[in-house]
């Protein structure tokens, strides 16, 4: 336990490994932990090498019959129980992930809550593992389904959502009766070990939570995946991590679920209320400061409403306090390193060279931390680069349109699929539109789809698979049909 996160939170956050019950301080040295906002150094985590992830593999395996077999009301109330501790440590679980994250602390008490709701959701859902029954079409034979649990999961979160990316997976996987290794980004690993801690006050039986940081996610999670006992992985992060690890996951036919990167477009048509498309807008750039895959990347606004639109989105990012997370009034904190920042730095700058105009931000503060102001560009030219590319920062770039099935068909001209955004005071618009936009989930008239009782995920490259809502929990399950003749 380190003595200053505990002043800075109020509680004690383990920063060893977990592997069946015990925390230890495994065998690939530390991993440092900075703090985005002063580029500190706050804490050191044992960081795990691939022999101590096959510790963790044995060890969830050994506990996946005992955990398996027990009555799913009871799974449920070990989640529902774990609900309840977060709920009740919110404010300490925020502070923790503004320190490792750099967020502002109002997102950060938002990620806790919307984290915690994944463990009530799923503390429900366990007791609807569902099958059916049905008479085959010659009426000779029954048809049985029952859904199995996978078995032994690792899942590997990313750093922009360091609690709900892991109560995400947890929750459902753990409520099917499945046992799991959780490697956490080496950015953000003290949130997931504080909710293995509360997992595992919660009741849940030691090896059925085994939680690994390192420095070296590679081979840790390669040696997983070529282990038979592992039977799923469940990954978040980026598309091109994505691909690399279903490639590794090929060889062993290991069932995947992928939550990739995102470019979601946000459109703006003539008919509009356009007071609700910029809160809208804000919501859909600003939660998290833009570092989240649901993120409005581009934003398609119709001509004769773009000018209105523009000034006001920039009027309401232009006011926002930029500062330490943790500092009182903060809206918008630190992105989560350098890399990040320069990433964003030079996607701005080359939207400016492609004939983008800046309205406001645009420049890199001189101050320690890895801040970046809110910036948006005006008159952004189709064929710009920063709209091919996942932004993850605070910027919005405006591209104008005139004509309905040409903003779809730039909407859709990319590679993610993740989600789209659409306002229009016309729902017969709204919906048809919707239908043709190449996402796995759209907001019409929203700028937030998230929501732990539904279907999240992409289309396209931007994933396989739906976490939250049933179809979460079937993502954790293996469809058994047995022929039955009675
Ligand atoms: P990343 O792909 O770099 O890392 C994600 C996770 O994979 C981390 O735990 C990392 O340590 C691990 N990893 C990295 N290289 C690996 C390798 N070779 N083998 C195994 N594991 C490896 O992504 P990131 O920068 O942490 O997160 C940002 C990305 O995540 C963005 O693209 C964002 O859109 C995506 N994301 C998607 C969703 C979603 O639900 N679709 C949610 C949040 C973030």
């Amino acid at each position: 336990m380190t003595a200053d996160l505990a002043t800075l939170t109020g509680i004690d956050i383990p920063t060893g490994l977990l592997i069946g019950g015990r925390w230890g301080s495994g065998r690939g040295g530390m991993l440092p932990v900075t703090d985005p906002a002063t580029e500190d150094v706050i804490a050191e985590v044992a960081s795990a090498t691939p022999e101590d992830a096959l510790e963790a593999v044995a060890a969830a395996h050994d506990a996946l019959p005992g955990w398996s077999a027990r009555p799913p009301r009871e799974r449920g109330e070990c989640l529902r129980r774990a609900f309840e501790l977060m709920i009740d440590r919110t404010e300490a679980l925020a502070r923790l992930m503004v320190i490792e994250n750099g967020k502002a602390l109002r997102d950060a008490r938002g990620e806790i809550t919307y984290a915690a709701e994944f463990f009530r959701w799923y503390s429900e859902e366990a007791v609807r593992n569902e099958g059916s029954l049905g008479l085959a079409p010659s009426g000779a034979n029954r048809i049985m389904v029952v859904r199995q649990p996978v078995g032994v999961s690792v899942l590997v979160t990313p750093w922009n959502f360091p609690a709900a990316m892991a109560t995400r997976k947890i929750g459902p996987a753990l409520a099917a009766g499945c046992t799991v290794v959780l490697k956490p980004a080496k950015e953000t690993p003290l949130s997931a070990l504080a909710i293995a801690a509360i997992l595992a006050e919660a009741g849940v039986p030691e090896g059925v939570v085994n939680v690994l940081p390192t420095t070296k996610p590679g081979p840790l999670v390669g040696a997983m995946l070529a282990d038979p006992r592992v039977r799923k992985l469940s990954f978040t992060g980026s598309t091109e991590v994505g691909r690399a690890l279903l490639r590794t996951a090929a060889d062993t036919v290991t069932n995947c679920s992928m939550e990739l990167g995102g470019n979601a477009p946000f459109l703006v048509f003539e008919d509009a209320d356009i007071e609700a498309a910029v809160d809208g807008a804000f919501l859909a750039k600003m939660r998290n400061g833009g570092e989240a895959c649901t993120a409005a990347n581009r934003f398609y606004v119709h001509d004769a409403v773009a000018g209105e639109f523009t000034a006001r989105l920039a009027d309401r990012l232009s006011k926002l306090s930029v500062g330490p997370g943790l500092d009182d009034g903060v809206d918008l904190g630190p992105l989560v390193n350098s890399d990040t920042r320069s990433k964003v730095a030079s996607l701005v700058e080359s939207a400016t060279q492609d004939g983008g105009r800046l309205v406001i931000g645009g420049q890199v503060p001189d101050r320690r931390g890895y801040f970046y102001p809110a910036t948006v560009l005006d008159d952004v030219p189709r064929g710009a680069g920063i709209l091919d590319a996942e932004i993850f920062g605070p910027v919005a770039p405006v591209v104008r349109f005139t004509d309905q099935a040409d903003a779809i068909a730039q909407a859709n001209k990319t590679e993610y699929g993740l989600v789209s955004y659409l306002y229009t005071r016309d729902l017969r618009r709204g919906l048809q539109v919707a239908e043709a936009l190449e996402a796995g989930m759209i907001g019409i008239n929203r700028g937030v789809v998230s929501d732990p009782a539904a279907p999240f995920g992409g289309v396209k490259q931007s994933g396989l698979g739906r976490e939250g809502g049933h179809d979460g929990l079937l993502e954790f399950t293996e469809t058994k049909y047995i022929a039955v003749d009675w």
